[in-house]
């Protein structure tokens, strides 16, 4: 926006457009399939390695060589499929899209063309307490195509090709999402629905889930789609929501200036908060596109595709229902347990241990998963076991420890040693007394400290006796049983 125009008037302005456009959104995600090997050769695809050591020669396209699909893709993008509700295509082929360029050896991306593994079917997001059905395209299976790097050297550009032949699933919306608050939604929930199956870790920093993002708008009530752009490989789900805020803001500065929107490519940077062009794109390319002769199309028999779908596991959706009826938690807990289907899983083992479900439910919601956030790790990465948890928290409900010394103090050791709650209570002399000797001794440190509340409390103000307790948890450092701490101040101060 002019900056020339004064404040006041700026808003109306930014008011009267947003009410004026509407925004059609249409997202393709690329999700690396966590298979031990590439789509059609036997080399690893673990990240991280040293720069061109998975490259076999048929990942670096040499003549003479044969791919071979690697089975574990097919059945992962069957899963997605069935948890997506599409239909599954049963013949299928491959298909070279041909075209030149550096980190891709063949000359051509195996991909498939007409004739997607997965059609239709919908992926169900949460908007203000409303449910809505993000329409899917399809999910096709492709290769990967290298890495180009080109901030090592400042002259040349240096090829990688580790990547180059891994899996892909392409997930690939209708022009149905609204808003960028809905595509963040989307995004999120597609992560969570593949991490859920095991099929990609969702890990968006290492690439293994990519977004790019078609943007267009057009006035309230017109049926006709707009010009799209599309902004490439955006890297966060934050910067999904970001990147469609500020292209969405630039189309309407656009228009409302009379110029036209020219179908593009465009990057989204960060530290600008801005989209900037890569290139213009002609309407259809022509990749030349022809069944790949190296490679017998493939049949999936419907017995196959039932198996898979009897052996998918429960459904987040379906898991908190359970979880709610069967353990009576709110939606709120259910609903955060099951973001993370290890996290649900870990739940459930603990109650094997315990019944206090709630309990339970607090402990992973709060100290845990703060602990995993500070760690960056994952619930199968952290070495506290259910039965450790079940044991602080049957230690707590026995009055043996507090809330607050089970989480700070008990719950950190936890986290590094394969004991149990009580040794470790024990060895650091945190159990909780009832001895009353020892008691009286806090309980009359505390009065002598505070002899001025003691008046007070004499003289009728009845209501410090909370204070009292407090002080005397503090000084016993949580030990003292507060049900002898109370009856002994009652007693001494009256
Ligand atoms: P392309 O051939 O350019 O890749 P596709 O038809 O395959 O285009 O669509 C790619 C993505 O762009 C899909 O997710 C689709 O929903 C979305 N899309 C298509 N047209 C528009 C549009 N006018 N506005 C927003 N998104 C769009
Ligand atoms: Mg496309």
């Amino acid at each position: 926006m002019q900056s020339f125009i004064p404040k006041a008037q700026r808003l109306t302005f930014a008011v009267m457009n947003s009410n004026k456009y509407e925004t059609v959104i249409g997202l393709e995600i690329h999700a690396q399939l966590l298979t031990n090997t590439k789509l059609f050769c036997g080399d690893s695809i673990a990240f991280g390695a040293e720069p061109n050591t998975h490259v076999s020669p048929i990942t670096l396209g040499h003549p003479g060589t044969l791919p071979k699909t690697n089975t574990k893709a097919i059945e992962y993008a069957i899963k997605l499929g069935l948890t997506c509700n599409c239909s599954i295509e049963q013949k299928n082929y491959f298909a070279r899209k041909n075209y030149f360029y550096p980190d891709l050896p063949k000359g051509y991306q195996i991909s498939q063309h007409t004739t997607p593994i997965c059609k239709g079917g919908f992926v169900t997001i949460q908007t203000n307490d409303q449910e809505k059905n993000i329409q899917l395209n399809r999910i096709h299976i492709e290769e990967d195509a290298g890495k180009s790097i080109h901030d090592i050297y400042e002259t040349d550009t240096c090829i990688d090709l580790n990547r180059a032949g891994t899996p892909l699933l392409e997930i690939v919306t209708e022009p149905c999402i609204q808003s960028s608050e809905e595509a963040f939604n989307y995004v999120t929930e597609v992560r969570k629905l593949v991490r859920w199956l095991n099929v990609c870790d969702g890990n968006m920093e290492e690439g293994s889930l990519r977004c790019d993002v078609n943007v267009s708008i057009r006035l309230k009530g017109e049926t006709q789609l707009g010009t799209k752009v599309e902004v490439k490989n955006v890297n966060s789900i934050r910067n999904v929501k970001r990147a469609i805020d500020a292209e969405v803001k630039r189309m309407i500065e656009m228009k409302e200036k009379g110029q036209k929107i020219i179908q593009q490519t465009r990057t989204y940077n960060v530290d600008t908060d801005t989209t900037s062009a890569i290139r213009e794109k002609e309407d259809a390319n022509d990749y030349r596109y022809f069944a790949d002769p190296d490679l017998t199309p493939f049949n999936l028999s419907t017995a196959y595709i039932e198996e898979i779908k009897s052996n998918l596991p429960i459904l987040p959706k379906q898991l908190i229902a359970d979880l709610k009826s069967k353990f009576g938690l709110s939606d709120y807990d259910t609903t955060q347990l099951c973001d993370d289907k290890m996290i649900a899983d870990f739940f459930i083992t603990t109650t094997q241990y315990t019944n206090n479900h709630k309990a339970i439910a607090n402990f992973i919601l709060g100290p845990i998963k703060q602990y995993l956030n500070e760690n960056n790790i994952a619930v199968n990465e952290m070495q506290l076991q259910p039965k450790q948890l079940a044991s602080l928290i049957i230690l707590v409900d026995e009055g043996k420890v507090n809330f607050s010394i089970a989480s700070t103090k008990i719950l950190p050791v936890l986290f590094k040693d394969d004991k149990v709650a009580l040794e470790i209570a024990q060895e650091q002399n945190l159990l909780q007394t009832n001895n009353s000797n020892e008691i009286e001794e806090w309980v009359n440190k505390v009065l002598q400290s505070m002899p001025d509340k003691v008046a007070e409390y004499k003289k009728g103000k009845k209501g410090l006796i909370g204070l009292f307790v407090g002080e005397v948890k503090k000084v016993s450092q949580g030990k003292a049983d507060p049900k002898i701490v109370t009856e002994l101040l009652a007693s001494k101060l009256s």
